[in-house]
């Protein structure tokens, strides 16, 4: 009897709507793609993208830029991040997190993680006094949410302002509030592998005026700041265009113009990306010796990955584990390898900053593995996907 194989693969997107190729036929046709090349009277594609995403979390201001990357870095330095300053940050996090803050002249003090992959709330007790720091960049990486309520009670008592990187809650809420709307900022992606896709991008929301002047001026407006939409009045500006460098990082109008449908349809991929992740979390429910971080419930997430851990597993399983998954279609990946693969590396291989010691997410990194379910699977594929997961984690007993 031969074993089923999986024969999908796990970073094909889906193809963008038609309605984003046609208006983005319509853009290249134009020829102003720059965002600030406007005939008398036009709004660009881009301010027209800020709008709408403004509006959807709820925010006073939007400013769309060219990476998750360059958004974060650019909000810790409109926010007057100084030199060598502490920030804080989870030590479960993907690379461009500390590579933004160390990029703005930060230094990152990584949190622990809990179980459950969010930021270990008494660990960040205990480091925002022992490091003195001002700011944290939280990371809701792979869309775990923390509970926001107690997050942000800690942040006010402490006098400690949140700026949230959204890469992967992109349309996900706590308690009915958009994710991204606690924060004093926020910072989204737009790369392929999140929640819409331009191939690279980004957004910064704020409600702040200061804030967001110095993170137009910051993104390379030039003196063309009046051409935003939504910008705070003259004054927030008077400084920021005599203090703020350029960092050209502008988003342009092509990308603008795939966005603005992907966006509309966010909520329904939300749900259509839930059904998918909740197929395979009830599939690998039914398997001995694997187990799932917990939901909160008020999280509302959205399922575009799924991690797991096979507790009782050594080093040696783990390599062996992901290889045979591997032979039979299912690309997972392992948050316990010693070499960075892929897009995947751990804070130890993170040189350029101090170096720290995180017991508790080491051993939680050690058994954890990742998988991707991009929307061209179905749900009968994400019941494979576990069956497949299972029965190799079974024979491996
Ligand atoms: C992808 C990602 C980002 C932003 O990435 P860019 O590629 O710079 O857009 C930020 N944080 C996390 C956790 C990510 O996975």
């Amino acid at each position: 009897m031969s074993e089923p194989t999986f024969t999908g693969q796990f970073t094909q997107q889906e193809a963008l709507p038609e309605e984003a190729i046609e208006r983005a036929v319509e853009i290249m046709r134009g020829g102003r793609l720059h965002r600030y090349n406007v005939l008398e009277g036009e709004e660009s594609e881009t301010t027209l993208l800020e709008s709408d995403f403004a509006a959807s979390v709820g925010s006073k201001y939007c400013l769309a830029c060219t990476s998750g990357g360059y958004a974060m870095h650019v909000a810790l330095r409109a926010w007057g991040l100084k030199q060598d300053e502490p920030v804080l940050t989870n030590a479960f996090t993907l690379s461009p997190v500390p590579g933004a803050i160390h990029n703005a002249g930060g230094k990152p003090v990584l949190v622990e993680t809990t179980n459950d992959l969010v930021i270990d709330l008494d660990d960040l007790g205990k480091k925002i006094k022992s490091s003195g720091s001002r700011v944290l960049l939280l990371s809701h990486m792979r869309g775990h949410i923390v509970n926001m309520d107690k997050l942000c009670q800690i942040l006010n008592d402490n006098d400690v302002t949140l700026v949230e990187d959204c890469a992967h809650t992109m349309g996900a809420y706590w308690d009915g509030k958009p994710s991204g709307s606690f924060g004093h900022i926020a910072c989204y992606s737009t790369q392929t592998y999140k929640h819409i896709n331009s191939g690279e991008g980004g957004f910064l929301t704020t409600d702040d005026d200061q804030v967001i002047a110095n993170a137009i001026i910051l993104s390379g407006s030039y003196m063309l700041y009046d051409r935003h939409d939504a910008a705070p009045s003259k004054e927030a500006f008077e400084q920021a265009r005599y203090q703020m460098p350029n960092m050209s990082g502008r988003m342009d109008n092509l990308r603008a113009a795939i966005l603005r449908p992907q966006l509309a349809r966010l909520e329904t991929n939300g749900t259509r990306w839930n059904e998918l992740y909740d197929a395979l979390a009830e599939e690998l429910k039914g398997h001995n010796g694997i187990t799932q971080p917990q939901r909160r419930k008020k999280e509302r997430y959205v399922g575009s990955s799924l991690q797991f851990f096979v507790p009782d597993f050594s080093a040696a399983d783990c390599v062996d584990f992901v290889r045979r998954c591997s032979e039979r279609g299912v690309e997972l990946k392992w948050f316990g390898a010693e070499e960075p693969a892929g897009y995947t590396s751990t804070y130890q291989s993170w040189g350029y900053i101090d170096d720290q010691s995180l017991p508790k997410s080491d051993k939680i990194m050690s058994t954890l593995f990742d998988l991707r379910l991009p929307l061209t699977f179905n749900v009968d594929d994400c019941k494979l996907i576990g069956q497949i997961i299972g029965s190799i984690r079974s024979d491996m007993n």
